[in-house]
């Protein structure tokens, strides 16, 4: 990678400078050069791209660094109250043209760039995705945190600095392969190492009473195995309004103090043990998307990452107000990301009781009133439980806490529904039975002031199903915040020539204000903008191409067909099986001469499955095997081409959103808790496919439901059919279906491996089949004949895509945060400081 060539169309500009630059634009090129010949020590001959790239990101860099301080210092300065955001995940992507865009410097950086005779596309290839997340839980915290700068909110970001990321996908002989991905690899020119910041977080050990007569009752944990966490900033630039707030990234280290005696006496083996220990809790994000991960070493990072944070907190904390912790709980708040962090509110409690030496009911006072819960699901197998003999021998101290917290909670409990016993057992944040578990999304609910779900129908579904004990305790605690993606990266950068057209017609507010996007309801209705608007997703779908065929090598797609795209993680409940099944049906009509009205459409799939999970790996092959044979049907493969595109992830969705006509948003009704991607596509201009389910009902609201295909059995629908759900009567029914299925249990799509489908088609005939694949068949057929009926229209289609786009103002995160700042974080904005 380091030796990767680069064009340059003037070998000698990196080094002298070039006349006839605008100010900025000189004092960039000059920085760039600067960077180029004194920071990386690169002479005249170096043709590395990634050098080329380090010498703009490190010169986009300087320019956040006053910035950075400056924001820091207000902060400081206004002594403001301030929200903490823990998460396990971010997914970043890239962050060069992102820093550009809140910068304010693109144009004059092109400028720069085309007289060093560099192409700024080029260049940004070479910065590798921070992929430090699974899917839409880790992309929404990207997402929040561009918001919170966005809008002036002291609000800070903790996680793990990964050193590996979510891993790179290769598909070899249709069968997902996984590599690791070593993004660190190049070293990144965007963090900060604070070394001196660095706290320690521990583990094992025992808790004995403390004999220090000044302290009664004081509990100490012992003979731990400590940790070191090593902070590592990475700068959150607000959109051209001076403020760069920080994420706090953490990367674990081994103390120096480690078995030397074992070194000494020869056993280096056990002296290094312990080092990779500690190093191993950093090393590697785990790539489970909506599932539990019951591993020990995840238990390690979510303390490590609680654990830090808070003494990082209170450290800052303690530097200014001392030992006085009356005010904490006004002046901070935690915003725990799902239940991964939630092991926080326990070490609040520790740190305040035992390391601060306040009482059990100040100290709960407080955490109580600082701690806040987003619930990111509804699946069951993904609520996060722990061995309770796990916490004893891990965390031994945080276990005593928690068992505290239960028994005062169950006590509460009990005084609110005396006699109820069945009720104590179900609330209860230890789970009985063969082996006792700690419930993590209860300790949530009882540690925080706030619980809230991130659409509409999910919050309900959180009040009225999985939490409704608890809803009836504390009603006032539930609330919604409907999910949102920023403008900024998924409009702005992502879409250029869409965002300058959008300009041109209404204004540039957008970007701050997504809600103006309905201005441009009435150029709908104007000839000459609805051609501008699809030559442009014309342009946009013929990159997508360029970007497909680059990682695939294939050319064979025309891009006036339709493009039909879903790309998310691979998982049962988001039914990519109903799509291919679907694919398989027009796959069929071609087969029987069913041509009638025909629109010729390429069916785009992208997304990973969690290693671990069958079923998802077995969905993966059999797209790739339909995509094979209809790719070689000479009647099929022009009026029809499927795709799997490899590697799913942001700079992929950032390319794919813009290109995109049909977003498939089809997951069982009742299973998605929102859905972001939805949100990506809606916004440029694809229209939407999909069931009543997570933040698509909110999409169909605002669009209205002319512009929407919608099928499928609604989550009421779903939750009543359960137990007389009969799949092959649907299938014998339904003559479409029942050729696709017949299709299938032939082995034509797997003449070489037979058989390997047969755990996919008992699925789908299965009573107990939990995604409905076959009631939601029918129904999708005639929503996606709808939709093809629709886009051979080119006018009525245009009308939709722009209408969509208009209708997307409420789905952005500036608004989910000003609702987060509103209910919950209730803090004031501070200015950053101008930069001299
Ligand atoms: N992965 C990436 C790279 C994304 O950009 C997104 C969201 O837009 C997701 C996953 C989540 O997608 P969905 O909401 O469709 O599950």
């Amino acid at each position: 990678m380091l030796t990767r060539k680069f064009k340059i169309s003037n070998p000698t500009a990196l080094l002298t400078e070039m006349p006839g630059l605008g100010m900025k634009a000189k004092s960039l090129s000059a920085d760039i050069r600067r960077h180029f010949n004194c920071t990386l020590g690169r002479a005249r001959n170096c043709r590395s791209v990634h050098y080329a790239y380090s010498a703009l990101a490190l010169t986009v860099r300087d320019r956040l660094m006053e910035r950075w301080r400056n924001t820091e210092y207000a902060y400081d300065q206004a002594d403001c109250r301030r929200t903490y955001y823990l998460s396990l995940e971010f997914l970043l992507g890239r962050a060069l043209s992102n820093a550009m865009l809140n910068l304010g410097i693109d144009e004059p950086i092109h400028q720069a760039l085309n007289e060093l005779g560099l192409e700024l596309e080029e260049l940004a290839d070479s910065e590798l995705d921070a992929g430090l997340g699974n899917g839409g839980l880790g992309r929404l915290a990207a997402c929040f945190i561009d918001s919170c700068a966005t809008l002036q909110l002291p609000v800070m970001g903790y996680g793990i600095r990964y050193e590996y990321g979510m891993f790179r996908q290769l598909v070899v002989n249709g069968y997902q392969v996984e590599e690791p991905d070593h993004w660190l690899r190049n070293g990144h020119v965007w963090e900060q190492e604070r070394p001196e910041l660095t706290v320690r977080v521990k583990f094992g050990g025992r808790t004995e009473l403390s004999n220090d007569a000044s302290r009664p009752g004081q509990v100490v944990w012992l003979d731990t195995d400590d940790v070191l966490a090593v902070p590592f900033d990475l700068p959150v630039p607000g959109y051209r309004n001076g403020t760069v707030n920080t994420l706090r990234l953490w990367k674990s280290a081994a103390t120096d103090e480690f078995k030397l005696g074992e070194f000494n006496a020869g056993d280096y083996a056990e002296s290094v043990r312990a080092k990779n220990l500690a190093e191993n809790i950093s090393m590697v994000l785990y790539p489970n998307d909506a599932s539990e991960n019951g591993k020990e070493l995840r238990l390690r990072q979510q303390y490590f990452l609680a654990s830090a944070s808070l003494q990082d907190v209170m450290r800052r904390w303690v530097a200014d107000h001392g030992e006085d912790f009356s005010e904490f709980a006004e002046k901070s708040c935690f915003q725990l990301n799902d239940t991964h962090p939630t092991i926080a509110v326990a070490e609040l409690m520790r740190l305040l009781i035992d390391e601060h030496g306040l009482a059990w009911n100040e100290a709960w006072a407080i955490t109580h009133r600082t701690m806040a819960y987003t619930n990111h699901t509804l699946l069951p197998e993904a609520l996060e439980k722990w061995p309770v003999r796990l916490f004893r021998q891990m965390l031994p101290r945080l276990l005593e806490i928690i068992f505290e917290i239960n028994a005062r909670f169950l006590g509460e409990v009990a005084a609110r529904w005396p006699g109820d016993v069945d009720r104590l057992a179900r609330m209860s944040l230890i789970e009985e039975g063969y082996e006792q578990q700690v419930r993590m999304a209860y300790l949530a609910i009882v540690g925080s002031f706030s619980v809230n779900g991130v659409a509409a129908l999910h919050s309900d579904l959180l009040k009225n199903g999985m939490f409704r004990d608890f809803h009836e305790l504390w009603p006032e605690r539930f609330n919604n915040k409907t999910n949102g993606i920023t403008p900024r990266r998924w409009l702005a950068a992502c879409n250029p020539e869409l965002a300058a057209l959008i300009t041109e017609a209404i204004g540039a507010q957008w970007t701050t204000e997504l809600t103006r996007l309905a201005d441009l309801r009435p150029f709908a209705e104007d000839a000459a903008f609805r051609e501008r608007w699809m030559a442009i997703k014309r342009r946009n779908k013929e990159k997508l191409l360029d970007f497909k065929n680059r990682e695939l090598g294939l050319h064979l797609v025309d891009p006036d067909q339709m493009f039909d795209v879903q790309v998310k993680r691979i998982h049962e409940y988001k039914r990519q099986l109903l799509n291919v099944l679907h694919v398989i049906h027009l796959f069929d009509r071609i087969k029987r001469g069913d041509l009638q009205d025909w629109t010729p459409r390429c069916v785009l799939f992208g997304g990973k499955a969690a290693p671990g999970y069958v079923m998802a790996k077995r969905i993966i092959k059999l797209i790739n095997n339909v995509a094979g044979t209809i790719g070689s049907d000479p009647e099929a493969r022009d009026r029809l081409s499927v795709v799997f595109l490899p590697n799913y992830r942001v700079t992929a969705m950032e390319v794919i959103c813009p290109g995109t006509d049909l977003s498939e948003q089809i997951s069982t009704a009742g299973k998605e808790a929102s859905g972001t991607g939805n949100m990506k596509f809606m916004m440029n201009g694809a229209l939407t496919i999909g069931t009543l389910d997570g933040a698509n009902i909110e999409i169909r609201e605002e669009v209205g439901a002319e512009n929407f295909f919608l099928f499928g059995l609604t989550a009421e629908e779903v939750e009543r059919r359960r137990g007389g759900y009969d799949p092959n009567a649907i299938i014998e029914a339904n003559e479409d279906l029942k050729r696709v299925m017949n299709l299938l249990e032939s082995g034509y799509f797997n003449r070489f491996e037979p058989g390997i489908f047969a755990p996919i088609v008992e699925s789908i005939r299965s009573p107990h089949d939990p995604w409905m694949t076959a009631a939601d068949f029918p129904g999708y057929v005639e929503a996606q004949r709808a939709a093809a009926g629709a886009f051979s229209d080119k006018e009525r289609w245009a009308r939709m895509s722009i209408l969509n786009t208009a209708a997307s103002g409420k789905f952005s995160t500036d608004r989910t945060i000003a609702e987060y700042n509103r209910d919950i974080w209730k803090l004031t904005p501070v200015p950053a400081l101008p930069v001299k």
